[in-house]
Order: C-alpha cells, then sequence, then structure tokens
C-alpha cells in the first residue's frame, strides 16, 4: 500500500488538503484503512476542478485495486472495481462481446469518480454515465461492505454520492451487444439557426455535440452514429441546417476519428483516446445544466457575456443529456442541455466571471456540474434540488459519525 502527502488534481488547480493519500493495491486493504480512520473519503484518478474529493482526513486512492472484470451475459452486467479507468475496460468489455450505452469525453477517469459525480457523454436519448450503474459495493464508516442495487430504497439517492457515503469498491454497469460507430463533422450553423433548432440538431444522431466562443457561429457539430448491428455502415446527412458535413480528422492521436470510419464504440464515444493528454491540458472547465425546453434563452443569456468570457475561453461545448430520478442528478426529472467551458487556465479570473454567468442562469434552473468549477452554495442548490433534504438524511443515517464528511459537501449542499 503506498501512502504520500501534498498532492494535486490533474488540472494543478487544486492542493488536496488531505492528511495522507493511501493507495491499497485490494479491497481488503482498503476496508482496514476505512476502519481505523475518523475521516477517509473516495478518490478515483483526480480529474475533477474542485475540492469534491477532498478531505482533511485520508484520501483512499482506489485506482491500484486490480479491475477484475466479470461479465454475466444472461444478466448483460458487467463488475469491476470501482477504480478501473473506462479506457483500460472497456476494450475488455467489447471483446466479451458488450458495450456500454455511452462515455465522457476522456477514458481516462474512473467509474468511481465519473459515477459520483455525474459525469455524462452526450445523447438526448442517453442518461449520464451514473445510469448505467445496475448496483455497487459500498464500504461503510466501519469498514464493512454493503451492496446497493435498484431494488433498494436508497439507490436513487445514493448513487450519485459525491463521496458522502463511503467507498465504493465494485460497480456493476448494464452492457448491450457491441456495436459501431462513426464519427462525422460539420459546420459553421449561424448563431441564431441552432438555437432556434438547437434540440434537433441535437437529435440528429446517437450523440452529438457542438462548439461555440459565443460569436456568431457554433462552428463545429460531431454527429456520432451509431451502425445497425446488420450493416457495415450507417447513412448520414450530406449537411446539417445548412452546415456541410466536412473531411474531419481521420484521429491524430490527440482526438478519436472525426472522418466518418467506422470503429469500436470505445473510440467513437469519447473525444480523446486514452493515452493522449486530454482536451487542451492546460485548462480549468465549469459546466452548466438548464431543461432542453430553455436552451435558447439560456444561450443567448450567455451570449450577452461574451466580450467578458471571451479571453478566457478554450471553448464551450454543448451536449444534451436524458433526464433521470437521481437525487443530485443535475438532470434530475427533465432533459438538459449541457453547457460546457473549457477556459484557460486563469482560475481566479473564471471564478470571478461565475457568479454573474451562474445568475444569468438561475431563471432556467441551471445546475452545476458537481466535478467542476462553481460558486453555488448551499442555499442556492437547496432551491435547484428537491431532494436535497433527503439527501442529507441518507447521509446522516449512513454516516453518523461523519467518517465521510468533506468541506465541499459542508459548502455546498450542507451535508
Ligand atoms: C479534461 C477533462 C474532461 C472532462 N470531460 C467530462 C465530460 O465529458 N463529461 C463530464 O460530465 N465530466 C467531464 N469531466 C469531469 C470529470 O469527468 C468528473 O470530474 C469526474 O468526477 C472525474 O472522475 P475521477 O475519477 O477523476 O474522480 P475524482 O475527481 O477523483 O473524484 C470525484 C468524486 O468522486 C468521489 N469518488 C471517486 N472514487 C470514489 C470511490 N471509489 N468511492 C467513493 N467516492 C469516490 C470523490 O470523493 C469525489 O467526490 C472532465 C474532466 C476533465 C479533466
Amino acid at each position: 500500500m503506498r501512502s504520500t502527502t501534498s498532492e494535486l488534481n490533474w488540472s494543478g488547480t487544486v492542493t488536496y488538503t488531505a492528511e495522507r493519500v493511501v493507495r491499497p493495491a485490494s479491497i481488503d486493504e482498503a476496508a482496514e484503512v476505512v476502519a481505523r480512520s475518523p475521516r477517509v473519503h473516495g478518490l478515483g484518478t483526480r480529474h475533477s476542478f474542485n475540492d469534491v474529493a477532498d478531505t482533511p482526513g485520508i484520501l483512499l486512492d482506489l485506482t491500484g485495486i486490480p479491475t477484475d472484470l466479470s461479465v454475466d451475459p444472461e444478466r448483460r452486467t458487467v463488475t469491476m472495481g470501482a477504480g478501473t479507468r473506462y479506457g483500460i475496460v472497456a476494450p475488455e468489455i467489447d471483446r466479451a462481446g458488450f458495450g456500454l450505452a455511452n462515455m465522457g469525453s476522456l477514458p481516462h477517469i474512473s467509474l468511481g469518480g465519473a459515477i459520483a459525480t455525474g459525469t455524462h457523454g452526450s445523447g438526448t436519448a442517453l442518461g449520464s454515465l451514473s445510469t448505467a450503474v445496475r448496483s455497487f459495493e459500498l464500504l461503510g464508516p466501519d469498514g464493512g461492505v454493503r451492496t446497493i442495487d435498484r431494488d433498494d430504497p436508497a439507490f436513487d439517492g445514493a448513487v450519485l454520492h459525491l463521496g458522502l457515503l463511503g467507498i465504493v469498491t465494485r460497480v456493476t454497469l448494464d452492457v448491450e451487444p457491441t456495436y459501431r460507430m462513426r464519427q462525422d463533422t460539420y459546420g459553421p450553423i449561424p448563431w441564431d439557426t441552432f438555437t432556434e433548432h438547437v434540440a434537433e440538431v441535437h437529435a440528429a444522431a446517437t450523440s452529438v455535440c457542438s462548439y461555440t466562443v459565443f460569436g456568431d457561429e457554433i462552428s463545429e457539430v460531431l454527429l456520432k452514429s451509431r451502425v445497425p448491428a446488420d450493416a457495415q455502415d450507417v447513412q448520414v446527412p450530406d449537411e446539417l441546417f445548412g452546415a456541410p458535413r466536412l473531411p474531419g480528422s481521420p484521429g491524430d492521436g490527440h482526438h478519436t476519428a472525426r472522418d466518418g470510419s467506422v470503429g469500436p464504440w470505445w473510440d467513437r464515444l469519447p473525444h480523446f483516446p486514452i493515452e493522449s493528454v486530454p482536451s487542451h491540458g492546460s485548462e480549468v472547465q465549469s459546466e452548466h445544466f438548464v431543461p432542453l425546453r430553455h436552451a435558447a434563452a439560456a444561450l443567448d443569456a450567455v451570449r450577452s457575456m461574451a466580450a467578458r468570457i471571451q479571453p478566457h475561453l478554450h471553448v464551450c461545448e454543448l451536449r444534451t443529456m436524458a433526464a433521470d430520478p437521481f437525487w443530485l442528478s443535475p438532470t434530475q426529472g427533465e432533459d438538459v442541455l449541457c453547457i460546457a467551458f473549457t477556459w484557460r487556465k486563469h482560475p481566479a479570473e473564471v471564478a470571478a466571471l461565475l457568479p454573474e454567468l451562474e445568475g444569468l442562469l438561475v431563471p432556467f434552473d441551471g445546475r452545476p456540474h458537481w466535478g467542476k468549477m462553481s460558486s453555488l452554495d448551499a442555499g442556492a442548490v437547496a432551491d435547484l434540488y428537491p431532494r436535497l433534504a433527503d439527501f442529507r438524511d441518507l447521509v446522516s443515517g449512513a454516516d453518523p459519525e461523519r467518517t465521510f464528511a468533506s468541506a465541499f459537501g459542508e459548502r455546498v449542499l450542507g451535508t
């Protein structure tokens, strides 16, 4: 078991205040650490842009526990260690004849971390990565294991938990027969055409992502289309709301292929291959979710700040996500538009912009991504999450001594 002090998150903008980071090599070792620690918190691959993973006690890094993949073809599930990175296990799931319904933009993240924050890909008919969870095993404060599955009354409150309920050791996910996809590039679409048809643009394929810097246009749209099981390829449109299909990159080591070539699901759903440094590499991110019915008005509101946003912006990615019933989900109750900012690594300037930006989204019930920068505190969050009080009760019941408490939880959720 490795143990270190003073560690940073992926972007280098958050220094964990934890006393130590401990990396167990087995679930038994993890359970021992939990049982003897008054304060402990789960850690994935550190890709969150805030202190959601931090604790004053022990940070338990689960990435050293073997994946130990098991496939159940009858139940159509796969089970593996929560510290597993999607990109490592996805080809193995494919080789077993199965596929996941969706992935985030980067395959580098751990299952445990992605599920705990409601991480998502894109697709109006597709839920967040948390919605694929059939069950999970959780170490409680005494180091004992509890399995929570979809039949458990606590499931909808517990699956998206921000590390506040315990340490997730193993996760069982839904899978389906494996499939192939292609990714095509279109653009540009004038701003007004896009906002008038935003829901239709994002319904044009299995998964759609649009990019803008809040000028006069949406510069690029990516369509990720599933190839039917009995076909070699799938027909895609030559143009999208007037935007031509572009040649697209064949896959340059930094991005997955965007040229219409057909490939496995795990090499088309993410934007970046696992061997690359994802995204811009030098950045911070914030992301805001609004009900899809408010998409045009919310985008116009954000664009009113364009002149102040642009000096700090790499790009903004727009995606959609299907509703789910999870108490802390940003998409709880209604399909959403995701407005994801990849900012230059200007954390102080971005933090200064966020109160106004998030204020503009209040009329649209704008909710923040739990793993990214936000100015919202527990007062604001309480108005956005009708089940927040139930989540606080769940935490008090599962963790009465507050072993898994975090400063983030206290500040943002009032737990
Ligand atoms: C370049 C980049 C691109 C991104 N793209 C996307 C995207 O496409 N879509 C999206 O939604 N988000 C995206 N994100 C955000 C990222 O997916 C989330 O922040 C995610 O939570 C990171 O997972 P992680 O494994 O790094 O978790 P961490 O950041 O290490 O932890 C996140 C949370 O999970 C908890 N946790 C982790 N493992 C466990 C465990 N085993 N048991 C209990 N609690 C645990 C932690 O306590 C913490 O609360 C991106 C981030 C980066 C850096």
